[in-house]
C-alpha cells in the first residue's frame, strides 16, 4: 500500500525561552493549535518538548496546513509520514511516498535523536540515498536539491518529510497577557491588532461608533476586520462603544481644532475603564508618528495623559507603504479601503492641532460634565462575538459583559 502522507509535524517557534516559560509556551501552543483545528474532528494531537504532532487520520492535509499557518508560536511544520525506527521501514516509506516517477534532484538530510539508534545520521542517508537512486531516476544534488528528503529518527518512531511550510511565527496567544485595541475601520489597526496577537497578547476590540452620523455599513466593515483577523486567535469579541453624544459635546465645548485630540482622550478614558473591567493590562492603536495632523508625540502626550495604562502603538514607527504590505499579507487590506465613514472621518476639523497643550485640553473639558458621558459610554457597550470564517460577522452573537 501506498503511502501517504498523515502526520503534521510542528517546529516550535522563539524558543530561547526557558524553564517555566518554554512550558507554559508548549502548554498554550497545544491549546491554541486544538482551538484552531476543531472543526476537523478526526485530528489526533500529540505533543513533545521540542515537537508537536498531528496525526491527520482522513482530514484534508492542505486545508489543516492553511489554518495551521495563522497559529503564532510555530516557526515552520511539515507534512509527514510516520513509521517505525527501523531502517526497512524508513527507506520504504521513503520510496513509496516520494514521487520517483518524475525527474528530481535531491538531498538526504537525517537526524536522529534516538542516539542509540543503529545507525549514525550519515549512514542513514547514504542508504536510503542508495535505495532511490537504484529505484527511480533521480540525481543526487547536495547544494541546491529538488527535494530535500528530511529524516528523524526518535525512540519511538521515525518521520519522513519533504517540504517545510512556514509558520505564523511570534508567541502564542495568550501567553503575553491581554489588551484592548482600538479597532477603527481603517488600514492601520487591523494590522496593530495582528501584531499584538504575534507578540502573543489575546486582543479584545473596541470600536467607537457614531451614529447616524455613522452608518451600519462602517460598523458592519468593522465587523468584517475583525472577522478576518480572527484566525490568529480564535475567536475576538469586538465592544461597539456609542460615541455620539459625546462627540457632540465636544464639538460644542471645544475649539473645533482641539476636537480629535479630545476625542482621542475621551476614547482612551472609555478604552481603559474597559479595559480594567476585562482583566486587560494594555491598550493598542493603530497610530503611527506623523501620518496625520493629529499622530504627534505631542498629540500622543496629551493622549497619554488620561490614564496610566501602558498605550502601545505597534505600528508607531512603521511607513504607511510597510504597513499597507502587511495589511494585504494579512488579508484585512482590500476591506480596510472601503469608502465607508468613519466617526473620525466625519467630526475632522479643518486645521487639528499638531502641538495640542494639555493644560488647554484640561480647560475645554472642565465645560462640560464629560465623566457622566463616559459613564453612559461604558453602561452602553455592546460587546458582539466574532468567530473565523463567519458568513456575516455583523450578525456575531452578543454578550452582556459590563
Ligand atoms: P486606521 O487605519 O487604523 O483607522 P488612521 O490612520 O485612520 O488609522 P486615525 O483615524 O487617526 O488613524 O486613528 C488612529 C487610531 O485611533 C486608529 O488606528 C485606531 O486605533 C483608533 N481609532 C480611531 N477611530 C476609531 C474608532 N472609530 N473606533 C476605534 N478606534 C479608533
Ligand atoms: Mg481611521
Amino acid at each position: 500500500m501506498a503511502y501517504r502522507y498523515d502526520h503534521i509535524l510542528i517546529r516550535y517557534g522563539e524558543l530561547s525561552l526557558k524553564g517555566k516559560n518554554r512550558n507554559s509556551f508548549i502548554k498554550q501552543l497545544f491549546a491554541n493549535v486544538k482551538t484552531a483545528l476543531k472543526s476537523f474532528p478526526a485530528l489526533e494531537f500529540e505533543r513533545q518538548h521540542d515537537r508537536m504532532y498531528i496525526y491527520l487520520h482522513e482530514e484534508d492535509a492542505a486545508k489543516v496546513s492553511d489554518t495551521l499557518s495563522r497559529v503564532f508560536g510555530i516557526s515552520s511544520f511539515s507534512l509527514a509520514v510516520k513509521t517505525k525506527p527501523d531502517m526497512d521501514e524508513i527507506v520504504q516509506a521513503c520510496l513509496d511516498s516520494l514521487p520517483l516517477q518524475e525527474e528530481k534532484t535531491f538531498k538526504v538530510a537525517a537526524r536522529r535523536s534516538d542516539k542509540t539508534f543503529p545507525l549514525i545520521s550519515d549512514q542513514i542517508n547514504r542508504q536510503v540515498a542508495t535505495a532511490i537512486l537504484k529505484n527511480s531516476v533521480w540525481k543526487v544534488n547536495v547544494k541546491d536539491p529538488d527535494v530535500k528528503v528530511v529524516i528523524e529518527v526518535h525512540q519511538d518512531a521515525a518521520y519522513i518529510m519533504t517540504n517545510k511550510m512556514a509558520g505564523a511565527g511570534g508567541y502564542p496567544v495568550g501567553v503575553g497577557g491581554k489588551a484592548m485595541v482600538l479597532l477603527s475601520g481603517g488600514i492601520d489597526s487591523p494590522v496593530a491588532s495582528y501584531l499584538m496577537m504575534k507578540r502573543g497578547v489575546h486582543i479584545e476590540c473596541i470600536h467607537f461608533a457614531a451614529p447616524p452620523y455613522t452608518s451600519q455599513n462602517a460598523q458592519d466593515k468593522v465587523m468584517k476586520l475583525a472577522e478576518l483577523i480572527s484566525p490568529y486567535q480564535g475567536e475576538i469579541v469586538v465592544h461597539v462603544v456609542p460615541f455620539t453624544d459625546l462627540q457632540l459635546a465636544i464639538y460644542q465645548n471645544a475649539d473645533e481644532s482641539y476636537a480629535i485630540t479630545l476625542m482621542r482622550r475621551m476614547m482612551m478614558r472609555i478604552a481603559a475603564k474597559l479595559a480594567e473591567r476585562r482583566h486587560c493590562q494594555a491598550i493598542a492603536t493603530g497610530e503611527s508618528i506623523g501620518q496625520v495632523a493629529s499622530q504627534t508625540l505631542e498629540s500622543m502626550q496629551a493622549i497619554n495623559a488620561v490614564t496610566t495604562m501602558p498605550l502601545i502603538r505597534p505600528v508607531v514607527c512603521m511607513d504607511k507603504v510597510e504597513i499597507i504590505d502587511l495589511s494585504k499579507k494579512i488579508g484585512t487590506y482590500d476591506t480596510s479601503i472601503l469608502p465607508f465613514e468613519d466617526c473620525c472621518t466625519i467630526f475632522t476639523p479643518k486645521n487639528p492641532v499638531t502641538k495640542p497643550r494639555i493644560d488647554k485640553c484640561e480647560r475645554y473639558e472642565s465645560r462640560f460634565d464629560w465623566e457622566k458621558l463616559v459613564d453612559r459610554c461604558v453602561d452602553d457597550v455592546r460587546s458582539i462575538w466574532i468567530h473565523p470564517g463567519m458568513t456575516d460577522p455583523s450578525d456575531g452573537d452578543e454578550e452582556d459583559l459590563f
